[in-house]
């Protein structure tokens, strides 16, 4: 039987990687990590989830500031911001992040940690600083980079991407975002509240394009409302550099040309996975421009050389990273075959109100051909958010012609931790039923939820025939007040 320097090899110490490196230790395999970065944490901790989520927290609390009287308070003198500071707010919150994600925590269950670039140079063995290292399988979780469009003088133009947007020495007086997906909106909201002028321009004709309209255009309400300029169904001609300024030149919804000028320009049109260099050619791994060719179970063509996280090119968040770890480690440590399911896989975008989804949403629905109905509540009428003085958005619960869930999406404060009662009622089978009779504490945002559901029961509990019921048994007697022009009170 061959045997191989260890059980396990991990390419790349970001979400995935660090989720199987951490359970392929504690369950006794002999596990090596191997980061090409000189530090552990990969994009969600350095260039993604921690300092955006940072930022859009900072950003909030100097909007609320501007809105002290809104909620009866006396104004607040708001002075410019200073993103140095702002900067080191954020590279705080990652420092104490990255002490959970370090070497020696990793050594100290178990797992050997080294740092540079390795290439395969078999189906076993990397190449590391000119040794070879052997390991019994693999894992591929290099993670992705921000992708460049072919726009015609972009690689001439200054422009900048995740990797620096939240390392900027000073707050850019204007910024333009180029894309509409998560990143730039929640870049674009964060750095107009902050202070820039913000310009964010969008091919299609819509933001968050993933998403319902309805829903998508209630974020753009609010960003508009804050000041953002949308560009929407732009067709981009090409970029340039003017006296050190990013230009970028587009043809507008109306056909006519535009060019935006700005101190800073932020490209944020998707991502390429980071498979270069890594020798997969040579052994016959395959890939394409969005990622990992893999099997159900994340498998390559060779069944002991695995992918997870934004290599598979799928769904590109930190929970999907590890939740696809948890699969390697059931396939490839525990040798339980085990496929990966996203049916029940939740998002959010961090605006403000945030937007979280979970299964389909109407989109989704009718691009698969089914019949759907639609409930839904609105924030305005839950008590919780009126005291917050956030009442936009509204609940969509989407349910099947059998009214099973096919998927929920908030638009709303806390959106992002509304969701998790879904993940667990859709995950865990619950029935609306249970969901529309269990207790939620008043007053919680919550509570819409709740509701909702309690919508989708009403029309059989309060029906005619359960009326008749009762007249027969109980001899009920019916209505003690009509309103006088008709019509019931809601
Ligand atoms: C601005 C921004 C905000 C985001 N916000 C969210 C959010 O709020 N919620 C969410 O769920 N997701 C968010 N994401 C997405 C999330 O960051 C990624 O989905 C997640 O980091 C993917 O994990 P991963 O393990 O695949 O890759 P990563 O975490 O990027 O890790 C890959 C690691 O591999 C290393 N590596 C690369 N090449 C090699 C090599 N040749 N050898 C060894 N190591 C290598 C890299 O240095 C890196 O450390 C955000 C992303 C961005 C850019």
């Amino acid at each position: 039987m061959a045997t191989y320097d260890y059980d396990l090899g991990v390419l790349g110490g970001g979400s995935a990687g660090l989720t199987l490196t951490s359970g392929a230790a504690q369950l006794g395999a002999k596990t090596l990590l191997i980061e090409k970065e000189p530090r552990l944490g990969g994009d969600c901790l350095h260039y993604g989830c921690v300092p955006s989520k940072t930022l859009i927290k900072t950003a909030r609390v100097y909007h609320l500031m501007k809105q002290a009287d809104r909620f009866g308070l006396p104004p607040v003198e708001t002075p410019p911001v200073d993103f140095a500071r702002v900067r080191d707010r954020i590279k705080g919150v990652i420092a104490t992040i990255q002490e959970h994600d370090s070497e020696a925590r990793f050594c100290s269950l178990g797992a050997a940690v080294r740092f540079g670039s390795a290439r395969f140079v078999d189906e076993h063995s990397v190449e590391l600083d000119g040794k070879r290292i052997s390991a019994k399988a693999w894992l591929i979780a290099t993670g992705s980079s921000p992708a460049a469009p072919p726009v015609p003088g972009l690689s001439e133009t200054p422009y900048i991407t995740n990797k620096e947007i939240f390392y900027l020495d000073k707050l850019p007086e204007s910024l333009i975002v180029l894309g509409a997906g998560p990143i730039a909106i929640e870049m674009a909201q964060a750095f107009a509240r902050l202070g820039s002028k913000v310009s964010v321009v969008q091919r299609s004709g819509q933001i968050l394009s993933k998403e319902d309209k309805d829903l998508a255009d209630g974020v753009m309400a609010a960003l508009m409302a804050e000041g953002v300029e949308f560009y929407l169904n732009a067709k981009v001609t090409g970029a340039r550099e003017v006296g050190g300024r990013p230009h970028l030149a587009f043809t507008n919804a109306d056909g006519k040309a535009r060019e935006l000028s700005a101190e800073r320009m932020l490209v944020a049109l998707g991502r390429r996975a980071n498979l270069e260099g890594l020798g997969l050619e040579d052994i016959g791994v395959e890939f394409d421009a969005k990622g990992l060719k893999l099997d159900a179970r994340l498998r390559t063509a060779h069944k002991h050389i695995y992918g997870a996280g934004d290599v598979t090119g799928g769904n590109q968040f930190t929970h999907a990273a590890g939740y696809e770890g948890g699969v390697v480690l059931a396939n490839a440590v525990l040798h339980l075959p085990r496929k990966t399911d996203y049916t029940w896989l939740p998002w959010c975008t961090y605006a403000d109100p945030e937007l979280a989804s979970i299964g389909l949403n109407e989109k989704a629905a009718e691009a698969a051909g089914l019949k759907y109905t639609v409930w839904s509540e609105q924030f305005a009428g839950n008590d919780r958010a009126l005291a917050e003085g956030e009442a936009e958005g509204r609940i969509k619960l989407i349910l099947d012609q059998d009214e099973k869930i096919l998927g929920a999406q908030i638009l709303g404060l806390h959106a992002g931790e509304l969701i998790n009662e879904w993940v667990a009622v859709a995950g865990g089978k619950v029935k609306l039923s249970t969901m529309a009779g269990a207790m939620h504490p008043y007053p919680t945002l919550g509570e819409i939820s709740k509701r909702v559901a309690g919508d989708v029961l009403a029309p059989k509990l309060f029906s005619d025939l359960v009326k008749k019921g009762l007249k027969l048994f109980f001899s009920t007697r019916g209505r003690a007040c009509t309103p006088p022009t008709g019509g019931t009170a809601q």
